[in-house]
Protein backbone atom coordinates (compact mmCIF):
# COMPACT_ATOMS: atom_id res chain seq x y z
CA UNK A 1 0.00 0.00 0.00
CA UNK A 2 1.49 3.13 -1.06
CA UNK A 3 1.88 5.88 1.67
CA UNK A 4 -0.34 8.39 0.64
CA UNK A 5 -2.72 6.09 0.16
CA UNK A 6 -6.66 6.67 1.76
CA UNK A 7 -8.30 3.53 3.54
CA UNK A 8 -11.67 3.51 2.78
CA UNK A 9 -12.54 0.48 4.98
CA UNK A 10 -11.45 -0.05 8.18
CA UNK A 11 -10.57 -3.78 7.52
CA UNK A 12 -7.85 -2.39 4.96
CA UNK A 13 -5.62 -0.96 7.97
CA UNK A 14 -2.55 -3.48 8.48
CA UNK A 15 -0.43 -2.84 11.41
CA UNK A 16 2.86 -4.81 11.85
CA UNK A 17 5.25 -4.88 15.31
CA UNK A 18 8.66 -3.75 15.93
CA UNK A 19 10.16 -1.34 18.97
CA UNK A 20 11.88 2.34 19.17
CA UNK A 21 14.72 2.08 21.02
CA UNK A 22 13.99 5.10 23.64
CA UNK A 23 16.00 6.37 26.50
CA UNK A 24 14.92 8.87 29.23
CA UNK A 25 17.40 10.80 31.44
CA UNK A 26 16.42 12.28 34.14
CA UNK A 27 18.29 15.12 35.58
CA UNK A 28 18.14 15.62 39.41
CA UNK A 29 18.22 19.74 38.51
CA UNK A 30 20.84 22.02 40.74
CA UNK A 31 19.62 21.54 44.34
CA UNK A 32 18.42 18.41 43.82
CA UNK A 33 22.26 17.41 42.49
CA UNK A 34 23.47 19.05 45.37
CA UNK A 35 21.34 16.93 47.91
CA UNK A 36 22.84 13.98 46.24
CA UNK A 37 26.14 15.11 46.70
CA UNK A 38 26.05 16.17 49.79
CA UNK A 39 24.67 12.24 51.08
CA UNK A 40 26.64 10.36 48.65
CA UNK A 41 29.96 12.30 50.53
CA UNK A 42 29.12 12.91 53.85
CA UNK A 43 26.06 11.04 54.44
CA UNK A 44 24.14 14.39 55.34
CA UNK A 45 20.80 15.68 54.02
CA UNK A 46 20.72 19.19 52.58
CA UNK A 47 18.03 21.73 53.21
CA UNK A 48 17.18 25.08 51.57
CA UNK A 49 16.27 27.78 53.39
CA UNK A 50 13.94 31.03 52.06
CA UNK A 51 15.59 34.69 52.80
CA UNK A 52 12.22 35.69 52.93
CA UNK A 53 9.67 33.14 55.01
CA UNK A 54 12.56 31.43 56.52
CA UNK A 55 10.98 28.33 55.28
CA UNK A 56 13.58 25.15 55.58
CA UNK A 57 13.03 22.88 52.85
CA UNK A 58 13.66 18.95 52.02
CA UNK A 59 14.98 18.04 49.88
CA UNK A 60 17.10 21.04 49.20
CA UNK A 61 15.74 22.98 46.01
CA UNK A 62 16.53 26.45 43.99
CA UNK A 63 13.06 28.16 44.74
CA UNK A 64 11.05 29.00 47.44
CA UNK A 65 7.11 27.59 46.78
CA UNK A 66 5.64 30.10 48.53
CA UNK A 67 7.44 33.41 47.55
CA UNK A 68 9.07 32.05 44.37
CA UNK A 69 12.63 33.48 44.74
CA UNK A 70 15.66 31.51 44.93
CA UNK A 71 17.00 30.51 48.07
CA UNK A 72 20.72 30.43 47.92
CA UNK A 73 20.98 29.25 51.81
CA UNK A 74 21.78 25.57 51.81
CA UNK A 75 23.50 23.23 54.68
CA UNK A 76 23.17 20.03 55.86
CA UNK A 77 20.98 19.16 58.80
CA UNK A 78 22.05 16.48 61.27
CA UNK A 79 19.03 15.71 63.93
CA UNK A 80 16.98 12.45 63.79
CA UNK A 81 13.42 12.67 61.87
CA UNK A 82 10.43 11.06 62.67
CA UNK A 83 7.69 9.12 61.36
CA UNK A 84 5.00 11.43 59.71
CA UNK A 85 2.68 8.32 58.12
CA UNK A 86 3.89 4.89 57.50
CA UNK A 87 1.94 1.91 55.64
CA UNK A 88 2.65 -1.52 54.48
CA UNK A 89 3.34 -3.28 51.47
CA UNK A 90 2.58 -6.76 50.55
CA UNK A 91 3.37 -7.08 46.86
CA UNK A 92 6.14 -6.40 45.08
CA UNK A 93 6.63 -4.34 41.94
CA UNK A 94 5.95 -7.06 39.50
CA UNK A 95 2.40 -8.08 41.78
CA UNK A 96 3.32 -11.12 43.50
CA UNK A 97 3.35 -11.32 47.25
CA UNK A 98 6.48 -10.70 49.17
CA UNK A 99 8.14 -12.79 51.86
CA UNK A 100 6.95 -10.59 54.39
CA UNK A 101 5.09 -6.68 54.19
CA UNK A 102 7.56 -3.86 53.23
CA UNK A 103 7.11 -0.88 55.33
CA UNK A 104 7.05 2.27 53.81
CA UNK A 105 7.44 5.69 56.00
CA UNK A 106 7.04 9.45 55.39
CA UNK A 107 9.98 11.24 57.16
CA UNK A 108 9.92 14.42 58.28
CA UNK A 109 11.95 16.39 60.39
CA UNK A 110 11.51 19.24 63.03
CA UNK A 111 10.82 22.74 61.59
CA UNK A 112 11.69 21.45 57.84
CA UNK A 113 8.93 21.44 55.58
CA UNK A 114 8.68 18.62 52.80
CA UNK A 115 9.99 15.11 53.81
CA UNK A 116 12.02 11.89 52.23
CA UNK A 117 9.47 8.66 51.38
CA UNK A 118 11.98 5.33 51.78
CA UNK A 119 11.61 1.96 53.63
CA UNK A 120 11.76 1.96 57.49
CA UNK A 121 13.24 -1.32 58.83
CA UNK A 122 12.24 -2.72 62.05
CA UNK A 123 11.84 -6.45 63.67
CA UNK A 124 8.41 -6.18 64.38
CA UNK A 125 6.46 -3.92 62.05
CA UNK A 126 3.46 -3.80 63.85
CA UNK A 127 5.71 -1.37 66.81
CA UNK A 128 5.83 1.75 63.86
CA UNK A 129 4.23 4.59 65.05
CA UNK A 130 3.55 8.18 64.16
CA UNK A 131 6.00 10.52 65.91
CA UNK A 132 8.62 7.92 66.29
CA UNK A 133 12.17 9.09 66.10
CA UNK A 134 14.23 7.70 63.15
CA UNK A 135 17.78 8.21 61.93
CA UNK A 136 19.03 6.76 58.28
CA UNK A 137 21.06 3.72 57.91
CA UNK A 138 23.42 4.78 54.99
CA UNK A 139 25.43 2.50 53.09
CA UNK A 140 29.70 2.83 53.47
CA UNK A 141 30.75 5.83 51.96
CA UNK A 142 32.71 3.48 49.33
CA UNK A 143 29.51 2.05 48.09
CA UNK A 144 27.51 5.45 48.06
CA UNK A 145 26.16 7.17 44.37
CA UNK A 146 24.22 9.72 44.74
CA UNK A 147 20.92 7.80 44.74
CA UNK A 148 18.44 7.57 46.99
CA UNK A 149 19.59 3.84 47.47
CA UNK A 150 22.24 5.16 49.52
CA UNK A 151 19.99 5.39 52.00
CA UNK A 152 19.62 1.63 53.02
CA UNK A 153 16.47 2.69 55.21
CA UNK A 154 15.66 4.63 58.47
CA UNK A 155 15.88 3.05 61.50
CA UNK A 156 14.36 3.74 64.80
CA UNK A 157 16.29 5.22 67.76
CA UNK A 158 13.23 5.92 70.04
CA UNK A 159 9.64 5.42 70.13
CA UNK A 160 7.59 8.79 69.81
CA UNK A 161 5.06 10.06 71.64
CA UNK A 162 2.14 7.78 70.04
CA UNK A 163 3.89 4.78 71.30
CA UNK A 164 2.00 2.13 72.58
CA UNK A 165 3.40 -1.28 72.88
CA UNK A 166 7.52 -1.01 73.39
CA UNK A 167 8.61 -0.60 76.93
CA UNK A 168 11.58 1.38 78.07
CA UNK A 169 13.94 -1.35 78.23
CA UNK A 170 13.38 -1.74 74.39
CA UNK A 171 13.65 1.90 72.89
CA UNK A 172 17.06 2.26 75.40
CA UNK A 173 18.32 -1.34 73.43
CA UNK A 174 16.80 0.45 70.03
CA UNK A 175 18.72 3.64 70.90
CA UNK A 176 22.29 1.98 71.69
CA UNK A 177 21.72 0.13 68.67
CA UNK A 178 21.17 3.27 66.37
CA UNK A 179 24.57 4.64 68.26
CA UNK A 180 26.53 1.71 67.66
CA UNK A 181 25.50 1.85 63.97
CA UNK A 182 26.16 5.24 63.71
CA UNK A 183 29.85 5.25 65.51
CA UNK A 184 30.83 2.22 62.95
CA UNK A 185 29.77 3.99 60.14
CA UNK A 186 31.30 7.64 61.35
CA UNK A 187 34.82 5.70 61.76
CA UNK A 188 34.50 4.22 58.67
CA UNK A 189 34.17 7.62 56.82
CA UNK A 190 36.40 9.06 58.94
CA UNK A 191 39.26 6.01 58.06
CA UNK A 192 38.10 6.15 54.46
CA UNK A 193 38.38 10.17 54.13
CA UNK A 194 42.65 9.48 54.14
CA UNK A 195 42.50 12.62 57.32
CA UNK A 196 45.96 11.87 58.64
CA UNK A 197 45.11 10.37 61.96
CA UNK A 198 48.58 10.11 63.60
CA UNK A 199 47.67 12.93 65.79
CA UNK A 200 44.57 11.32 67.04
CA UNK A 201 45.52 7.95 66.77
CA UNK A 202 45.45 7.41 70.57
CA UNK A 203 41.95 8.38 70.65
CA UNK A 204 40.90 6.45 66.93
CA UNK A 205 42.63 3.34 68.44
CA UNK A 206 40.57 3.38 71.19
CA UNK A 207 37.53 4.32 69.84
CA UNK A 208 38.41 1.40 66.87
CA UNK A 209 38.70 -1.36 69.76
CA UNK A 210 35.13 -0.39 71.10
CA UNK A 211 33.50 0.00 68.32
CA UNK A 212 35.07 -3.10 67.10
CA UNK A 213 33.76 -4.99 70.17
CA UNK A 214 30.11 -3.72 69.63
CA UNK A 215 30.29 -1.89 72.98
CA UNK A 216 28.78 1.58 73.47
CA UNK A 217 30.49 4.76 73.25
CA UNK A 218 30.27 7.15 76.08
CA UNK A 219 28.71 10.99 75.77
CA UNK A 220 32.25 12.13 75.48
CA UNK A 221 33.98 9.11 73.40
CA UNK A 222 30.75 10.38 71.52
CA UNK A 223 31.86 13.45 71.29
CA UNK A 224 35.24 13.24 70.47
CA UNK A 225 34.25 10.90 67.12
CA UNK A 226 31.69 13.36 66.35
CA UNK A 227 34.26 15.79 66.58
CA UNK A 228 37.02 13.94 64.55
CA UNK A 229 34.26 13.05 61.80
CA UNK A 230 34.50 16.73 61.25
CA UNK A 231 37.55 17.20 61.03
CA UNK A 232 37.82 14.40 58.27
CA UNK A 233 34.83 16.13 55.96
CA UNK A 234 36.74 19.16 56.25
CA UNK A 235 39.90 17.27 55.11
CA UNK A 236 38.52 15.49 51.99
CA UNK A 237 36.75 18.90 51.07
CA UNK A 238 40.13 20.16 50.96
CA UNK A 239 41.75 17.52 48.97
CA UNK A 240 38.63 17.72 46.37
CA UNK A 241 38.90 21.36 45.98
CA UNK A 242 42.82 21.29 45.38
CA UNK A 243 41.89 19.24 43.29
CA UNK A 244 39.75 20.86 41.31
CA UNK A 245 41.86 23.60 41.28
CA UNK A 246 45.26 22.21 40.53
CA UNK A 247 44.96 22.44 36.32
CA UNK A 248 43.84 25.85 36.57
CA UNK A 249 46.93 27.05 38.50
CA UNK A 250 49.10 25.14 36.01
CA UNK A 251 47.71 26.55 33.13
CA UNK A 252 48.14 30.27 34.13
CA UNK A 253 51.26 29.54 35.90
ZN1 LIG B 1 9.84 31.74 51.00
Amino acid sequence: MPILEKLAQPSQARHWTDSIPLEYHYTAGVAGEEFRRELRDNGRFLVSKCSKCKNTYIPARMYCPDCFIEMKDQFPIDMPGYVYSFTSVNRNRSGSDTDSPIMVCLVKFEGVKGGIVHLINMDDPNRVSIGMKVTPSLRNQSERTGAITDIIAFIPISTGPSKVTSGEGKAKTQDAEAGKIQARSLLHSIEESGYPIEVDEMTISSLRSKIGKGELLTREEDRLLRGLGDKAREWRKAVKSSSETEPDDTLSG
